[in-house]
């Protein structure tokens, strides 16, 4: 028998599905693409993903809450010296100085996050903080720095050598202005082969955990899109574009060109089309041609990929280009990695 919960989540998937009756959307519903775990589970953008995942993991495996999981997960990459796109060792700005971008939500639907922050190993960590401690959502730049000082936080120099020595290179031939997508491209000796998805183009960490209790919660973080300008924000601190979590339904992050996601407010639009009854891949590659639809031109040169989770523990990817990957960990198929859809 229903009971008036799960009477009223299929009364409303009924009419949902009702009404996108012989639109293009109905085709969609549901498919045989969706990847099904049981709880807890959590799932995370590219291999390193899963390093992140297994520390999660050892949170969720114990009955611990998707909130700590997903950031100590995160903790991971962010320490990581040789992960240039996250955190310690991330690739600077155009003026050399590395600005992280963060954000973490629960949930209740609060939700914390920093912006152009410097300095901080643990971007995450301060966002949360945001979160808990004050009655903000956003940080940015010397506030974010400042709060995360007074709250305790270790003032590092996040420019490694090996970042320092490949921007420098990219000085030489990058005349100073920055380009669109210049982690997908070649460019100096310390990093020659920046392909989309290969082991060099590793972007944003996004990370999306269901607890063994059912409840849902995300995180996202990046030191961004390498040589941007000073003072650029990505999508990854952008509740809504780098991350959103609703936990009456599912989560999603994203990665790649964050200009891109924050103009179809993308990490939203995804959470909101499994409100609709989509699947997690079909939301998620739904949100991909949004962006292709709006600029297919742009879209051709530009990776951008999403990730989500719903509330049964189902999730799914699809990514602009090929070579998007994403981690999964929970007790059936403990760390694996999965090749993302693509269009491309
Ligand atoms: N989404 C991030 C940004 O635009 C970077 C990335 O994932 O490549 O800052």
């Amino acid at each position: 028998m229903l009971n008036r919960r799960k009477f009223l989540q299929y009364t409303a998937f009924t009419s949902a599905m009702l009404s996108v009756k012989n639109s293009a959307a109905a085709a969609l519903l549901p498919t045989k693409s969706t990847l099904v775990a049981n709880l807890p589970v959590v799932i995370s953008t590219w291999d390193f993903g899963i390093a992140a995942n297994q520390a999660a993991w050892k949170i969720l495996s114990i009955g611990g809450r998707a909130l700590d999981a997903v950031e100590q997960g995160v903790w991971v990459p962010e320490a990581d010296v040789k992960n240039q796109t996250v955190g310690y060792g991330g690739l600077p700005d155009r003026d050399g100085r590395v600005t992280l971008d963060a954000c973490i939500m629960d949930e209740f639907g609060n939700c914390g996050s920093v912006a152009a922050l410097e300095h901080i190993m643990h971007p995450i960590s301060v966002a949360r903080k945001v979160m808990e401690n004050t009655p903000h959502v956003m940080l940015a730049g010397d506030g974010a720095l400042q709060f995360a000082l007074e709250n305790g936080f270790k003032k590092i120099n996040l420019l490694t050598p090996e970042a320092e020595k490949a921007w420098k290179e990219w000085l030489v031939t990058a005349k100073y202005s920055p380009v669109m997508n210049i982690e997908n491209k070649s460019y100096g000796k310390a990093a020659p082969q920046r392909l989309p998805g290969n082991q060099y183009n590793h972007d944003t960490i996004g990370m999306l955990a269901l607890d063994a209790k059912g409840n849902l919660s995300g995180a996202c973080t990046t030191s961004g899109m390498a040589y941007k300008l000073h003072g650029r924000i990505g999508d990854s601190p952008i509740i809504g574009a780098g991350l959103f979590v609703d936990n009456e339904i599912g989560g999603a992050t994203s990665t790649g060109v964050g200009e891109e996601v924050i103009r179809n407010v993308g990490s939203f639009l995804v959470v909101e089309l499994m409100r609709q009854g989509y699947p997690p891949e079909e939301a998620c590659k739904e949100a991909v041609m949004r962006i292709i639809k709006k600029k297919p031109q742009t879209a051709k040169e530009i990776q951008v990929g999403f990730l989500a989770l719903n509330k049964k523990g189902e999730y799914g990817a699809y990514a602009i280009q090929k070579g998007f990957s994403f981690a999964v960990c929970n007790q059936q198929k403990q760390d694996i990695l999965i090749p993302g859809k693509s269009y491309y």
